[in-house]
């Protein structure tokens, strides 16, 4: 098995946005301000806030150029990767030097909201065209449950952070929510409200496809297949039905354009 050397990866394939071709900001280890009990990259291993410089943008720069060269279909630029992308301080160079390169693709982000209260991390995400901000709870204690954040990290510091960004950008905000059991049972009402106080153009609701590798493994960024190789525990997600019913729930509860990996 040949192990990734690139902080770009992909394309892959997204269910919503077609070819997504990955941008890896942090690279070197897993570094996040969560570590998500379903998180694709295991168990996180820098549960951390530092805002710093974690790979040169000229590296970036670099392998985003290699990948060009192959050829492949583009669809779309997603900024995620080996944590929560707007720990790098470069982040906005990179979107900058990015779309200087491909002015033609639109460029999105996939983020736990954590640092959108940060005038630079909103500077640069105001560069992007869609912000995908996950919102996972419906409650404080599920919240740290599910999501499990750096110390001091708050479900309300998060969603003011997202009010505060939201007063800050005119493009796009969608919200990511995974449903499992355990955020999901007798929780609609209540984040229903949270959803509607957001008021996003869209919510993607998945559950958890693949299982959880018990290792990092820097090519579990974006593996949409759940082929892993190190040992890995398999998560509940919630059935298709119930994926049903919650999306009617919080279609009606929100009036928000409700989208399932399912259907
Ligand atoms: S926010 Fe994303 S990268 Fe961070 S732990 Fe959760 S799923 Fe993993």
């Amino acid at each position: 098995m040949s192990f990734p050397t690139s902080t770009v990866y992909g394309p892959v394939k997204s269910w919503r946005f077609g070819q997504s071709l990955g941008i890896d900001p942090i690279f070197h280890i897993s570094t996040c301000s969560f570590n998500c009990v379903y998180c694709q990259l295991g168990a996180i291993q820098n549960i951390s806030r530092e805002y710093k410089e974690y790979v040169s943008t000229e590296q970036v720069v670099h392998d985003f150029e290699e990948v060009l060269k192959r050829g492949e279909k583009i669809d779309v630029i997603t900024y995620s990767g080996s944590g929560e992308p707007t720990l790098a301080s470069n982040l906005g160079a990179i979107i900058q030097a990015i779309r200087a390169k491909t002015p033609h693709l639109p460029q999105y982000i996939l983020t736990n909201a954590t640092e959108l209260g940060s005038k630079k991390v909103q500077q640069a995400l105001r560069l992007l065209d869609k912000v995908i901000v996950k919102v996972d709870a419906a409650n404080e204690e599920v919240f740290q449950k599910v999501n499990r954040p750096a110390p001091g990290v708050t479900l309300h510091s998060v969603l003011e952070n997202i009010q505060a960004f939201k007063h800050s950008y005119d493009g796009e905000i969608e919200v990511q929510t995974m449903l499992m059991p355990m955020n999901s049972k007798g929780l609609m009402v209540d984040l229903a409200k949270i959803l509607k106080h957001i008021g996003p153009s869209a919510v993607q609701m998945n559950t958890p496809k693949r299982p959880y590798p018990l290792e990092w493994q820097r090519e579990n960024r974006g593996n949409h297949e759940g082929i892993f190789h190190c040992e890995v525990r398999q998560i509940k997600g919630i059935s298709e039905a119930e994926a049903k019913l919650y999306l009617e729930e919080l279609r009606h509860l929100t009036g928000l354009p409700i989208l399932s990996v399912y259907h």
